[in-house]
């Protein structure tokens, strides 16, 4: 894979690593490559980072056809940088194209770029403990005609952003409700590709609840409005009378990689682990008779988001005191030593630059 860079004129500072927030400050370069049908994939290149122009009729203006992708790289104690599971992204990636009609990238090509254009602004990876690279990965059809039809341009890039830890003021349970009115995909729907148009329909929920002191809503089914899917932007898991139970994927959920992460680790050191349709009348009878042991978000942000209150139909439930619980502490410092470097990485999920 050849690819041409361009190094910017005026480098940035780096910033204060106590100052990060999410998303906010960029690197000083970003990766660029055009696809259209004749030529495939070209002109593949690493350019100082700015503005891009689009002509008004591209595609992704009027037919929202995005899809991206969430990673990040992580210094070790050594100084070095690696990256969790990207095969798993990059798969990923290329099944979210296929169900959004947009061109998929051959992944050892899609490898290549990755650890090129990371180890290219490596530098920007911050060392403060529970920091990282955001890295995101992400695609859009661009032909300049208003036209429906599968796209015969599209343009992918990559961004990074040094990011601050998740949890600044230690790892605090939030309180969650769940949502009867909205909901956030169907099956046969894009609910398992990763594609702007599912947040974008998903924002209206997240912004009632938060007015009524809710974190995030969980996502009850789009057609029985019955089955748990997911938590805000994260996956869901449960304990439930000593099983770990999470969400079957049906079509309706993103397949996590942090959700899978966590299904190897607790099956591998022996937890009964159940994927499987989780009712809410299931979840509220667990609740009233107190099996519900634990409840918990995953997702590469925040890697696991402790839940400490449930709400449905405005009565509200306590889980396991409002704290965090065993199996999410476990997950959190197991998931987080193999990232950082600081546990041996027995799963080979590492990989280096
Ligand atoms: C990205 C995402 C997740 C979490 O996936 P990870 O690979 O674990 O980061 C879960 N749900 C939704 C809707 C997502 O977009």
């Amino acid at each position: 894979m050849e690819i041409s860079i361009t190094k910017t004129a005026t480098p940035a500072q780096k910033p204060d690593s106590s100052t990060l927030g999410f998303g906010k400050v960029f690197t000083d370069h970003m990766f660029i490559m055009d696809y259209s049908v004749d030529k495939g994939w070209h002109d593949a290149r690493i350019v100082p980072f700015g503005k891009i122009s689009l002509h008004p009729a591209s595609t992704v203006l009027h037919y929202g056809a995005e899809i991206f992708e969430g990673l990040k790289a992580y210094r070790k104690e050594d100084g070095s940088v690696q990256l969790f599971r990207p095969i798993e992204n990059i798969r990923r990636m290329n099944r979210s194209a296929e169900r959004m009609c947009l061109p998929q990238i051959p992944e050892d090509d899609f490898m290549d770029i990755l650890k090129k254009f990371i180890g290219f602004e490596q530098d920007w990876t911050p060392s403060a403990p529970g920091t990282s690279l955001y890295i995101r990965p992400f695609m859009f059809g661009n032909d300049e005609s208003l036209g429906v039809h599968s796209v015969k341009n599209a343009t992918f890039m990559i961004i990074t952003s040094p990011v601050g830890s998740y949890y600044k003021e230690g790892i605090n349970p939030v309180k969650i409700m769940i949502e009867s009115d909205d909901v956030r995909a169907v099956r046969g729907g894009t609910g398992e590709a990763k594609c702007g148009g599912n947040y974008a329909a998903s924002t209206r929920a997240g912004e009632r609840a938060e007015q009524k002191g809710y974190s995030q809503v969980l996502w009850l089914d789009g057609v029985e409005r019955k089955y748990i899917e997911e938590v805000g932007a994260m996956n869901v898991m449960f304990k439930i009378d000593g099983e770990i139970v999470t969400p079957k994927l049906v079509g309706s959920i993103l397949p996590g990689i942090t959700r899978k992460s966590c299904i190897e680790l607790l099956s591998n050191e022996g937890y009964k682990v159940s994927e499987r349709l989780i009712s809410v009348d299931e979840l509220i009878d667990a609740l009233e008779t107190g099996k519900l042991e634990e409840a918990w978000g995953c997702g590469t942000a925040a890697v696991v988001s402790p839940i400490g209150e449930l709400c449905y139909k405005d009565k509200k439930y306590t889980i396991n005191g409002g704290k965090i619980g065993q199996v999410t502490q476990h997950l959190y410092d197991t998931l987080t030593g193999i990232q950082w470097g600081n546990l041996e990485d027995t799963y080979g999920w590492t990989c280096k630059l």
